[in-house]
């Protein structure tokens, strides 16, 4: 019986590896559940999975979530802030930790696990984009496990057949093809970008995923920060990694071998399909998913993905050329202009603008360091919160 952790069990990775650990009771058991805010899926998900721990990285949510355990006489303990969240990642009673927490919050409690060694199943890529060096180093010093949960990684690591080190020369691969769907804004006319709502940009044509990731999908800075994850991963040169456009979503991803080989992995646009792959694996197991029906698909298409259309991708690939702090800068400079575009304060092409002029205005700095990358994550914030104001206000100027 292996035992589960799950960070951000109450969003859509986190409801989707519940999904897959119910129809599997006989060989996972939850020891942990963690959430940020959302008190009443949290408790609905304790009263099923009865885990030992549950924790709220906020506080009085804590408080009402333990509330509610003691009136409900269930025995879960409920913990609450980054050393809850911590405990429970690097618990001696937990073998598998899911990292799912949406953005940098999930660095420091998936680093916990990774230094107890434990099977990591990573679906929080912003954390290895931040900490690229310092999480492969910590993933190999303590032996983790480390098992990609994005589709896209989890295609190219089964089109490996299940081997993550030694650079692609030592495999005889020549490159990794990363595809993208291009999200809802594939075809919409550049010069109607600015005027896209939240709403427009979250309606993801082929995935039902997290807000946060739904606008990086749109903007395609989810395809950048996949291209940075891919090259800590897999140990692969940028120019290894060739981005295709695919707007149907079967194929996940592929890996090109020097013979001509190019093997894929396909299925449907389910992420209980690489959930279920990694926490198993070597093995195989039920993920709840049907397999492909190839004559309802009928068409398989492929596009060079577009720049000018997209500069984030172009973005995240100039920060892997800067190297050092400059991927995290990337990172943080976007979850602060994703949120104002969130919150109706800005407009879609403005989050390209913000991270560029934030990264054109920091400076590098080895990214040898915890210290470093947070305060370069710090940094960026700060910039990027005060170009916003900027830009606040200099509209407000404009309407009176
Ligand atoms: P989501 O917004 O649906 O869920 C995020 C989870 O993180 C929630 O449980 C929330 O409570 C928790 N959380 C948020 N802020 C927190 C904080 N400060 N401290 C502690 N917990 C916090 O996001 P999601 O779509 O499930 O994505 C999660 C991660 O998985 C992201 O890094 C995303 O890029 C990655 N991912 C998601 C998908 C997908 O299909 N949704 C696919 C591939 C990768
Ligand atoms: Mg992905």
């Amino acid at each position: 019986m292996k035992s589960v952790t799950i960070l951000g069990a109450t969003g859509s990775i986190g409801v989707s590896t519940l999904d897959v650990l119910a129809l599997h009771i006989d060989q996972y058991r939850v020891f942990a559940l963690t959430a940020n805010t959302q008190v009443e899926r949290l408790f609905d998900q304790c009263t099923k999975f009865q885990p030992d721990y549950a924790v709220m990285f906020n506080e009085t949510a804590a408080e009402q979530l333990a509330d509610k355990i003691s009136t409900a006489g269930l025995s879960t303990q409920v913990l609450s802030g980054e050393d809850g969240l911590t405990k429970v990642a690097a618990h001696e009673d937990t073998d598998i930790v899911m990292a799912a927490i949406v953005g940098a919050a999930g660095l420091l409690p998936t680093l916990a696990a990774v230094k107890k060694g434990k099977r990591i199943l990573l679906a929080n890529k912003e954390a290895l984009v931040m900490s690229g060096q310092i999480f492969m180093d910590e993933v190999n010093k303590h032996g983790a496990e480390l098992l990609p949960v994005d589709s896209e990684h989890n295609a190219i690591f089964q089109s490996m057949a299940g081997s993550l080190t030694g650079g692609l020369n030592n495999r005889g691969i020549r490159k990794i093809l990363l595809t993208a769907s291009g999200g809802p804004f594939r075809q919409t006319p550049i010069d109607e970008l600015k005027h896209v709502t939240p709403e427009q940009a979250c309606a993801h044509p082929n995935w039902d995923m997290g807000k946060k990731i739904s606008v990086d999908s749109a903007s395609m800075m989810n395809k950048g920060l996949e291209v940075i994850e891919a090259s800590w991963l897999f140990d692969a040169r940028p120019e290894q990694i060739e981005v295709v456009m695919h707007p149907q979503s079967i194929i996940h991803s592929m890996v090109e071998y020097v013979d001509g080989s190019t093997i894929a992995q396909l299925g449907q646009p389910d992420m209980r399909t690489p959930i279920a792959n990694a926490l198993a694996w070597p093995e195989r197991i039920d993920a709840g998913v049907s397999g492909l029906d190839m004559f309802a698909v009928g068409q398989l298409e492929f596009e060079q993905p577009d720049m000018n259309r997209f500069p984030c991708l172009r973005l995240a690939y100039e920060a892997i050329e800067a190297g050092g702090t400059m991927s995290a800068t990337l990172n943080a400079a976007n979850e602060v202009a994703v949120e104002a575009f969130l919150n109706g304060k800005i407009g879609f092409m403005s989050i390209p603008y913000i991270i560029e002029s934030v990264m054109q205005s920091v400076s590098v700095k080895p990214a040898t360091s915890l210290e470093n990358i947070l305060a370069a994550d710090t940094e960026a914030r700060d910039a990027a919160e005060s170009l916003l104001i900027e830009m606040l206000n200099k509209t407000d100027k404009m309407a009176n």
